[in-house]
């Protein structure tokens, strides 16, 4: 009989989703770590068979499956929950959200990325793609492997064009360009200003290139954003199609749409991702088809424009016609990390689109990697592949009544229902508890770091109500 192969940990008892090419569930499965590694996935009674473990982890029939990637959030800005909204803010009435956005601080920026970093692990997300909007990105790294969650970063709001942001409401802000100047200069020398991650494979934080987009990046700007992309073999991301006003606006600078002209410089590749497209021209989809590359889809974005009278979503069309589509937040002010795949669910059911639970799982791991440009790291459960993972809980009321664990997980499940998450072959949640912070010591420094913000910048809660002290 052939010796067994010795490995840290295997995780038993599992109902174990792969996301590997032929998409395979076990439901009595067992997945083997060694290290960082998983080293095998499959029946329990196989892997038993053939590796001995030093610590087994019993699942007691729970889901577990690839930790989940929110394609695209914006890490510190879940921080303004409940100070901006559709009333005026009575503190500070000329203070808009890209104010906020301005004013922030490394401690800041360390304290708004624990906080997020715990809501992910809590909701079964174990790595997240910062689209280049934090200001100090060591204290945004820190915070991530103290946490213990998985982040891409890209150089800090590269744009040299700004006129556009006229037409972007909320988002137009002086104090913004004052930190964070549109320059071709800037955006270039900071444009692999994050790459340096790379070097350490091990390391939880990496970088890639993002541009902000949305017409805000001049030719050269675009070009030298791919081409160093694909230099390195990493993700070029950027917002486009957001609002009706800024395509339209692009649409008369140009005598074409954004995305017309983007594929004309050679920019919209396998490794490119487009946020948003909210709009998409109808004479752009054969084009688009044939690039190969990633939608990020943030429905709760699209319903915040207010449009849907006049706006249908294209990205449930094209992703049933082979684009790859990606879930994110991206922003969590009024929603929290997870929501994107319900908020999908209802999007393409109102566009008559069948996107079933299956899809948007996939749209959280297998394809939500290859738009990080991690797919031969992360996003399945596969020998070889960094060993992230999720363990559901047996007890959370949203798993049952677990006739189909792929619908509940897809659906239902929310935080409290991860109970255990791995990342990198380290336990980081167990019992839905960070194992490596105080989770309450975390929630009192964001409270803290929160109420410094709004007295810097003169805001006061935002409540309609009557307050009887
Ligand atoms: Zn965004």
């Amino acid at each position: 009989m052939n010796a067994k192969r010795a490995c840290d940990l295997m995780i038993v008892n599992g109902y174990v989703l792969s996301l590997d090419r032929e998409r395979r569930v076990y439901p009595s499965g067992a997945v083997a770590i060694d290290g960082a590694h998983i080293v095998a996935v499959g029946r329990e009674q196989d892997l038993a068979a053939s590796h001995a473990p030093r610590r087994t982890l019993d699942a007691r029939g729970a889901v577990v499956h690839p930790g989940f990637i929110d394609a695209h959030v914006h890490i510190v800005h879940g921080t303004c929950r409940g100070i901006f909204g559709d009333r005026p803010q009575p503190g500070a009435p000329g203070v808009n959200f890209a104010d906020w956005k301005a004013d922030v601080t490394p401690e800041d920026e360390n304290a708004a990325t624990a906080f997020a970093g715990l809501e992910m692990l809590r909701n079964g997300f174990t790595c997240f793609v910062e689209p280049g909007s934090v200001f100090d990105s060591d204290a945004v790294a820190a915070a991530c492997e103290s946490v213990g969650v998985r982040a891409m970063l890209a150089g800090c709001y590269l744009w040299d064009q700004i006129e556009i942001m006229s037409t972007l409401g909320k988002l137009d802000s002086k104090r913004m360009y004052e930190r964070a100047p549109a320059s071709l200069d800037r955006s270039l020398r900071e444009l692999g200003k994050e790459l340096h991650r790379n070097r350490d494979p091990e390391s939880l934080v990496r970088g890639y290139v993002a541009i902000y987009g949305l017409g805000t990046a001049s030719d050269e700007l675009e070009r030298a954003g791919k081409k160093l992309a694909d230099e390195h073999k990493v993700a070029f991301h950027q917002h486009d199609g957001y609002t009706p006003e800024s395509h339209a606006a692009d649409r008369a600078r140009l005598g074409k749409t954004r995305l017309a002209r983007l594929m004309e410089l050679g920019v919209v590749g396998a490794n490119s991702a487009l946020v948003h497209m909210n709009l998409i021209d109808d004479s752009d989809v054969p084009d688009l088809l044939k690039t190969g590359a990633t939608l990020v889809w943030s429905p709760h974005a699209y319903f915040g424009l207010g449009s849907a009278a006049t706006l249908r979503p294209k990205i449930p069309h094209l992703y049933k016609r082979g684009m790859n589509v990606a879930l994110a937040v991206d922003g969590t002010m009024d929603i929290r990390i997870g929501e994107a795949a319900a908020g999908a669910f209802a999007l393409a059911r109102q566009e008559g689109v069948a996107i079933e639970p299956e899809d948007l799982i996939e749209m959280q791991t297998i394809r939500a990697a290859k738009s990080a440009g991690m797919e031969r790291e992360l996003g399945s459960l596969e020998p070889g592949k960094r060993a992230d993972i999720v363990v559901r809980s047996a007890e959370a009321a949203e798993t049952y009544p677990a006739v189909n664990p792929v619908h509940q997980l897809a659906l239902m499940a929310r935080e409290g229902s991860a109970d255990t998450v791995i990342v990198n072959g380290q336990i980081v949640l167990r019992g839905g508890r960070s194992t490596r912070l105080d989770d309450m010591a975390v929630l009192a420094e964001v409270k803290a770091s929160v109420k410094r913000r709004m007295s810097r910048l003169g805001l006061v809660p935002n409540l309609a109500w009557p307050v009887v002290n």
